[in-house]
């Protein structure tokens, strides 16, 4: 859908992006953990409201890597 920007349960191609973060209206999209918190990018079809969430930034991408991926690593405090 981010890439396609087609729904792919209806094949609608009008898709609204909103974006996460505080200074973009939707400030609660969001996942937190530790004293990150990583916004996230919401994708939805406007015919049958399927939705996608994002993370878009790659610095919050390799934070969740950290943290998730490579639970043996105590990255909480970085
Ligand atoms: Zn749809």
């Amino acid at each position: 859908m981010k890439y396609s920007s087609c729904c792919p349960k209806c094949q609608n191609t009008e898709i609204a992006v909103v974006a996460g973060g505080g200074f973009k209206g939707n400030l609660y999209n969001t996942i937190t953990f530790g004293f990150s918190t990583v916004y996230l990018t919401r994708y939805v079809c406007t015919v049958c409201g399927f939705t996608e969430n994002y993370v878009d930034d790659s610095e919050d991408l390799q934070k969740m890597k950290d943290k998730f991926c490579n639970p043996g690593k105590d990255s909480e405090f970085v």
